[in-house]
């Protein structure tokens, strides 16, 4: 993808906007962009720098992305709204073409790192809470303040607050002597932030804890997520890049798989409830450490299919009104409202599922499915909103009532 039209090579020590940004190592990186950790010399502060593939869809994508970026940061002054805010933007020319790039505010780690972090064991309700309160705070104000869908709302769109700068000694720009030495050295050198090093430290140290048990050598292993413990827990919604106004949806074929809601699949028209769903599969992600659904093609019946299946095993049956009212849904459903390719469904429910499975405490799994079964109703005008999810009770509840 380093070619015309494509990603944008960047050498650590190259600079950006005429010298105010330095590129200090690589952040991540989407089908669109790569992200980098760079200096800004004009506030001495680190920022991410997400520079855009080159070719013209990319500039327009990057363009309509900023439009959206800009609508955020303005009407949020305080930086309080729990959503990435921009600094800047500017083009950049490189040897592949004109990149849009975009300055974001410096974040941390993805949720879905903290739940890898945490061996997919699932994360203290407490911690659960306090994130989703983050979440519903920036979807309230995506939705509701400013009109606008995510329509990709996962874990890995969740970024940690980065409290800690990266390094107090920033390469400054190039050429200089260091220069000379690899990137690799260079990538020592940097300091990862605060959060970022103290999980992969206490990630190792329960991965080896897990091994010496393997072999015999101790007995129970400490209930895993105190690895996490003492870690502020703020977060921001991130890549407004596939996000839209309610009032001009772009694609139909919106959010990622395991996070996609069923109007989304039925084909029968979406809004701002798509992300609620998608924010309702996220916080059983992280209460669980497994995807709420992850559907897969079978014998006889698509991956579209076994969704739609799992949905209803889970959540019970799709109302026939519902079923039948989309656009694709002649492709599912019979008329009366059943699937045409999968027959049998075994029914459970998201309590039972979380104590048979997961191992919950009863009340703590009457209590999270309580907050999470109006979200998942299949009929969106039914959902509660971010703004009504923010005022139920599981998220105000005393801490010392889940503490096991
Ligand atoms: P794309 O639109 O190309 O998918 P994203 O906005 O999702 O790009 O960013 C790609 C990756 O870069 C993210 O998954 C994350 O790892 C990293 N990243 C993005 N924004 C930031 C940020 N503000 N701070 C730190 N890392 C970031
Ligand atoms: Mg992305």
């Amino acid at each position: 993808s380093y070619r015309k039209g494509g990603y944008h090579a960047v050498r650590i020590g190259d600079s950006f906007a005429s010298g105010r940004f330095i590129a200090q190592r690589k952040l991540g990186w989407g089908q669109f962009s790569t992200v980098w950790l760079a200096y800004d010399t004009q506030t001495s502060k680190y920022v991410a720098l997400k520079i855009q593939k080159s070719a013209p869809e990319f500039v327009q994508a990057a363009l309509h992305e900023i439009e959206i970026l800009s609508a955020i940061v303005e009407n949020d002054p305080k930086n309080e709204k729990c959503v990435v805010q921009l600094v800047d933007h500017f083009k950049h020319r490189g040897p592949n073409g004109q990149h849009s790039c975009m300055v974001l505010e410096f974040l941390g780690d993805s949720i879905l790192h903290l739940i890898r972090y945490n061996r997919y064991k699932g994360l203290n309700l407490i911690k659960v809470r306090e994130i989703c309160r983050c979440i519903l705070t920036g979807l309230d104000y995506l939705h509701r303040e400013l009109g606008i869908i995510h329509t990709d709302l996962k874990p890995e769109n969740i970024l940690l607050l980065s409290t800690i700068n990266p390094s107090k000694d920033p390469i400054r720009s190039r050429p200089t002597p260091i220069l000379e030495r690899s990137e690799a050295s260079l990538k020592g050198e940097v300091a990862v932030n605060a959060i970022e090093k103290k999980l992969k430290q206490r990630a190792k140290r329960a991965v080896a804890k897990i091994a010496a048990e393997r072999r015999g050598a101790i007995g129970a292993v400490a209930k895993p997520d105190r690895c996490l413990d003492g870690i502020d827990f703020r977060c921001k919604i991130v890549d407004l890049g596939n996000a839209c106004w309610a009032n001009k949806p772009i694609a139909e074929e919106i959010q990622t798989r395991q996070y996609r809601a069923p109007e989304v699949i039925l084909q029968s028209g979406y809004s701002f409830p798509v992300d609620m769903w998608s924010f309702a599969c996220t916080a059983f992600e992280l209460a669980t450490g497994e995807m709420m659904f992850a559907p897969k093609p079978g014998q006889g019946f698509s991956e579209d299919e076994d969704h739609l299946a799992l949905m209803m095993e889970l959540l019970g049956k799709i109302p026939r009104k519902i079923a039948i009212g989309g656009l694709r849904s002649k492709d599912y459903f019979d008329r009366h409202g059943d699937l045409k390719r999968i027959r049998r469904l075994k029914y459970s429910s998201i309590s039972r599922l979380l104590v048979d499975k997961f191992k919950f405490q009863e009340t703590d799994a009457r209590e999270f499915a309580e907050f999470l079964n109006p979200i998942f109703d299949f009929a969106p005008d039914k959902r509660p909103t971010a703004q009504q999810c923010l005022r139920h009770p599981w998220l105000h509840q005393a801490a010392a009532k889940t503490v096991a």
